[in-house]
C-alpha cells in the first residue's frame, strides 16, 4: 500500500496552480492539502518548485497490435507514455488487424495485452458499414465510444461510412450516452494533385478545408438530430470553427480535439520530400494554425491529442519523399506534453491551459471524469513531475517508440518530465523506468471492474 506525499510550490489543481501538498494513499488522492498538518506522518517528498500536474490523458492513440505490431504495438507505445508524462491512453481501433469492429476482435485486443501494458488504457470501438449489430456487443465488453471515418482511413479493413451507416448508429450510441469520434474528411472525386509528387504544397492542395468543412458540416447535422455525442477528431481547418462555435452555442453535444502537429508546425516551414510531416488532413498555413490556437483559448477547440500513427520506414517513403504514397500518419507520443508547452508558452497559455487540454477535457471524452485528469481528493493519483522551463532536444536515442521516425526529431523543447506516478507508483524516474506492466485496461460500465 502506497502512503506518502508530494510537496510543491506549483501544483495544478483545479482552483489553479498553488503551493499544496498531495497525499496519495492506496493508489488515489487522498487529500490536498495548503499546509502539512503537524502530525502528519507520511512520507514526504519535496520537490520544491517542479509542477506537480496530473497524468496526461491521450484519447487518440494508433497502437496497432495485435495485427501490425511491427508499427508500434502496446509495450513500445506505453513505455513512449510513461516517459512522456502519459498515464492514460485511448486506443484507435485501427489500424491493429483484426480492426476492433467485432466483439471478437475486441477480445483479440485484450488477449495481445499481458505483459505490455504500462500505461492505463481503453478502447474505442469501430464503426464501419454493415457492423450495426456489433456495436451493442462492443459495448457490453466495455468500449468507450466509437469510431468512424468519412474518407478512405488508409487501411482496406476499415473502410468509412456513409450517411446511412451513422443514421443507424447514432441512435444507439446516444442511447447509451457514448461519443462517436469522427475522422472528418468528404473527399470528392476530383484529383487535386497534380505534378510533383514530393512537393509538400501539391499535398496540402490535394486535401483542401473544404473536405472537412463539409464533412463537420454534416456531423453538425446529425448531431442535432440524433442528440448523439459526437466528437470531431483532429482539426485542421480553421474554416470550421465559426459552425462548431455556433452548434456549441446551441447546446449540442459536440467536442473538437486538435492535434499537436497542427498547433506546432506550419505549411510554410514543411520542406519537399519529408514525408514523417505527413497527416490526413494536413498540416495547414500559418494564419490557418494562428486562428487554431485562438479557438484552443477559446475553448472551442476542448483539447490537444497527438494522433499518434507510426509506420515502419518503408511504409513512409523516406528515400523517394513521395508525399502522395507515402503512409499519412504522425508519431509524436512522447512529446505530448512539451510539443505542445513550447508552442503555448510563447502564445502567452499558462500551465493550467495545459492541464485543462491535456489532462482534464480528454478524460471527459473518455467518460472518465469522474477519478482521472484532476488533481483532486479522491482522483486515482496517476501523476507526473516535470520542469517547464527545463529544455531538451529531441533524438533518436531518447525515443521510446519502436520507430525513430518523428517531425519533431532536432526539436529544441521546453518541458522535462521527470517523474510519472500511476495509481501512486512510481513509473519513471529521471530517464529510467521504475515499474513496469502495472497499467489497467478501462472498460466502460459499472459492471465492468475498472482498474
Ligand atoms: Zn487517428
Amino acid at each position: 500500500m502506497t502512503d506518502f506525499a508530494l510537496k510543491s510550490s506549483q501544483v495544478i489543481t483545479p482552483d489553479g496552480i498553488r503551493q499544496a501538498v498531495v497525499w496519495v494513499n492506496n493508489g488515489r488522492i487522498a487529500d490536498v492539502l495548503s499546509e502539512l498538518p503537524s502530525d502528519f506522518s507520511s512520507v514526504v517528498h519535496d520537490l520544491g518548485d517542479k509542477v506537480v500536474m496530473a497524468g496526461v490523458i491521450d484519447p487518440h492513440v494508433h497502437i496497432n497490435e495485435p495485427g501490425r505490431t511491427d508499427w508500434e504495438g502496446f509495450d513500445t507505445a506505453t513505455r513512449a507514455a510513461l516517459a512522456g508524462g502519459l498515464t492514460t491512453l485511448v486506443d484507435m481501433p485501427l489500424n491493429s488487424s483484426p480492426v476492433t469492429t467485432t466483439a471478437d476482435a475486441f477480445d483479440q485486443k485484450l488477449a495481445a495485452l499481458p505483459g505490455k501494458l504500462h500505461t492505463h488504457c481503453g478502447f474505442w470501438g469501430g464503426l464501419v458499414p454493415g457492423n450495426t449489430n456489433e456495436i451493442e456487443p462492443l459495448i457490453e465488453k466495455g468500449v468507450l465510444g466509437f469510431k468512424a471515418f468519412l474518407t478512405h482511413s488508409g487501411i482496406d479493413e476499415f473502410p468509412n461510412t456513409s450517411e446511412n451507416d451513422l443514421r443507424k448508429a447514432m441512435p444507439i450510441l446516444a442511447r447509451y450516452n457514448l461519443p462517436l469520434l469522427v475522422h472528418c474528411e468528404l473527399s470528392t472525386d476530383e484529383t487535386r494533385a497534380t505534378g510533383e509528387v514530393r512537393s509538400y504544397q501539391n499535398y496540402l492542395a490535394s486535401r483542401p478545408k473544404e473536405w472537412e468543412d463539409n464533412a463537420i458540416a454534416l456531423m453538425i447535422r446529425l448531431c442535432e438530430e440524433f442528440n448523439c455525442r459526437t466528437h470531431i477528431v483532429h482539426l485542421s481547418s480553421a474554416n470550421s470553427i465559426e459552425p462548431i462555435a455556433r452548434a456549441k452555442q446551441n447546446g449540442l453535444p459536440l467536442t473538437v480535439e486538435t492535434a499537436q502537429h497542427y498547433l506546432f508546425f506550419e505549411a510554410e516551414g514543411i520542406p519537399d520530400g519529408q514525408t514523417q510531416f505527413k497527416c490526413a488532413p494536413p498540416i495547414r498555413e500559418r494564419t490557418n494554425r494562428n486562428r487554431l490556437w485562438e479557438a484552443l483559448k477559446g475553448g472551442i477547440i476542448d483539447f490537444v491529442a497527438t494522433d499518434h500513427s507510426p509506420a515502419p520506414a518503408e511504409l513512409k517513403l523516406l528515400e523517394s519523399g513521395n508525399f502522395m504514397k507515402a503512409w499519412g500518419g504522425i508519431a509524436s507520443l512522447q512529446f505530448a506534453l512539451p510539443v505542445l508547452w513550447t508552442a503555448a508558452r510563447q502564445r502567452g497559455c499558462t500551465l493550467s491551459d495545459i492541464a485543462r487540454w491535456l489532462c482534464e477535457k480528454p478524460a471527459v471524452l473518455a467518460g472518465l471524469a469522474g477519478r482521472k485528469g484532476k488533481i483532486a481528493k479522491g482522483f486515482d493519483a496517476d501523476l507526473i513531475v516535470w520542469d517547464p522551463a527545463e529544455t531538451f532536444v529531441v533524438s533518436e536515442s531518447i525515443l521510446e517508440h519502436k520507430h525513430k521516425i518523428t517531425p519533431y526529431l532536432n526539436e529544441a523543447l521546453y518541458g522535462v518530465v521527470e517523474q510519472t506516478y500511476l495509481a501512486g507508483d512510481l513509473v519513471f524516474k529521471q530517464g529510467n523506468f521504475s515499474g513496469l506492466n502495472m497499467g489497467k485496461v478501462l472498460l466502460n460500465g459499472p459492471t465492468k471492474g475498472q482498474g
